[in-house]
């Protein structure tokens, strides 16, 4: 692939706008994103009907081009012939940013190899909320979507995770979140995890737990949407001391300022073990 520099609003390209969406709370529809639908010509959407009634409230009307996850390859065209032909479209999904466990990335990769320009308005996520509020490490973290409905598929998928040491940020839907929490007890072993509910919702609720402890929780308690953000593995037993050693050097590496004081510190509280012991570890790296 050559280098190709896309500049959005000054390259005299078709441009395909990608708006995010409130994930509830209809007060997280930003200004600017309803500045530039009510610019468009034509909004492109994964339900139509859902995307009428949000505009619709906000006293926007255009004309909607249904574009989801089963017909997005032919729809992303249709799209594409509109935007060359100097047409305004951006395109929305149901909830949230689009292209994120939602329909929008053929659409982008469609576009940019039609030489169209793609810029995103922002607005709300689920992950990242339930992240920032999680209280787990967010220097590093992973974002894994939807897991496998077969029970098999999904503890071959977790076995895979089980030794990232970065927080891991799963999305669930509520009939299968109870089966998801007890093959990642199974799978994953006694963690602490955050459940975030409702996110931005009159019932926004965030649940901090160990696995082992969650999966006794009343399931009729659990329902709405729902992000499962898992704490990385730091299993302190499986640590020797060289793997501190190497973890003390990575830091270093990546935050020259870190002193080794600082660094025992940061490390004692990622890992929940002594301080001195580390600091005794690396002294004399
Ligand atoms: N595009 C969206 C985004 O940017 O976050 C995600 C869409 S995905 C189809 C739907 C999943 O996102 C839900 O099953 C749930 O895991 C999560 N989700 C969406 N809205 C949520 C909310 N208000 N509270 C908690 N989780 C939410």
């Amino acid at each position: 692939m050559a280098i190709i520099r896309n500049k959005s609003f000054t390259d005299n390209k078709p441009l395909l706008y990608l708006v995010a969406t409130p994930i509830g709370n209809l007060d997280e529809f930003s200004l600017r994103a309803q500045k530039v639908l009510n610019e468009m010509d034509y909004v492109a959407s994964e339900d139509t009907r859902n995307t009428k009634k949000l505009l619709s409230l906000f006293n926007i009307y255009k004309p909607l081009i249904s574009l989801h996850e089963h017909n997005e390859k032919e729809a992303s065209q249709k799209v594409i012939e509109l935007l060359k032909n100097g047409n305004k479209v951006a395109y929305v999904s149901d909830a949230g940013y689009p292209a994120i466990s939602d329909p929008g990335q053929k659409l982008v990769k469609e576009a940019l190899k039609n030489e169209i320009n793609v810029s995103v308005v922002s607005g709300s996520n689920a992950m990242l909320n339930a992240l920032v509020a999680s209280g787990f490490d967010t220097s590093h973290f992973y974002f894994y979507g939807f897991l496998d409905a077969r029970k098999s598929q999904r503890e071959n998928q977790l076995s895979e995770l089980k030794s990232m040491q970065n927080t891991i940020i799963f999305y669930e839907s509520p009939h299968r979140i109870m089966d998801t929490l007890k093959s990642m007890n199974k799978i994953l072993g006694n963690r602490d995890i955050c459940i975030a509910r409702e996110l931005t919702k009159i019932h926004e609720e965030y649940i901090h737990a160990p696995l082992d402890e969650i999966i006794n929780i009343d399931e009729t308690t659990l329902i709405g949407e729902m992000v499962i953000v898992v704490e990385g593995n730091y299993s302190k037993e499986e640590l020797n001391d060289e793997d501190i050693i190497q973890l003390a050097k990575k830091m270093m590496s990546e935050d020259k300022t870190l002193s080794k004081k600082d660094i025992s510190k940061l490390l004692s509280e990622q890992l929940k073990i002594s301080k001195n012991r580390i600091y005794s570890l690396i002294i004399n790296i």
